[in-house]
């Protein structure tokens, strides 16, 4: 039997991933725990309302305002920010308790909570995935057919801003097609996974 590419850690590692809207980060994302059941997907709260295929407790844990207010108040969140009018944000609990597991995090998020976590000089990977260009990520958007003309064109000239901010994130990848967007991704997990720590004092 070939020796499995992940091994099981007693800790986690946080990998953070963030690419704008129609990118393909949640395809890729769920690839990657697909192949290895050391990898899970952070679910974050929100206070958008669910769209029509999505449930509470699996894409996000769907919050009133209030609720969103009140976990800012007692520290919930690792990071939170507004995204297209509506909150988002980490749990800490969700996110120590799978690291806790030997779990493999995966927390995706915008360049705000992004750049928050680099700030307090979280530990973790960095990742930016990108598309291969806005032209590009325009017709996705268009094929998606979920947006429309207004927020067409709010989501690429927020992408647009997002992108500015790649310099800041570890790992870049550029998603021209999702087969060696892919092979890149599970690259960089198993590098990290066999990366020489140093131990802290
Ligand atoms: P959507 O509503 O399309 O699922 O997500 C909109 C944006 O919010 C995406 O860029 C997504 O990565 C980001 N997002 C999702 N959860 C979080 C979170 O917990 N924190 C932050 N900062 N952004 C998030």
């Amino acid at each position: 039997m070939p020796q499995p590419v992940l091994s099981n850690f007693l800790t986690g590692f946080v990998f953070v991933l963030s690419a704008p809207a129609g990118t393909g980060k949640t395809t890729l994302v769920r690839m990657l725990s697909k192949e290895f059941d050391s990898i899970v997907e952070s679910i974050s709260y929100t206070t958008r309302p669910p769209r029509s295929n999505e449930i509470d407790g699996k894409d996000y844990f769907f919050i009133s305002e209030k609720e969103f207010e009140s976990k800012i108040k007692k520290g919930d969140f690792l990071e939170y920010a507004k995204v297209f009018g509506y909150n988002y944000g980490t749990s800490c609990e969700y996110v120590n308790s799978q690291q806790k597991r030997g779990k493999h995090i995966f927390l995706v998020i915008d360049t705000q909570g992004a750049m928050q976590l680099k700030e307090k000089n979280f530990v973790a990977v960095y990742i930016f995935l990108s598309p291969p260009s806005l032209e590009v990520l325009e017709s996705r958007l268009l094929n998606r057919k979920t947006e429309n003309k207004k927020t067409l064109a709010r989501r690429l000239s927020w992408a647009e801003q997002e992108l500015k901010k790649i310099s800041y994130y570890d790992y870049h990848i550029v998603n021209d097609s999702l087969k060696h967007a892919y092979a890149v991704l599970r690259s960089i997990i198993i590098a990290e996974e066999h990366r020489v720590r140093q131990l802290s004092t």
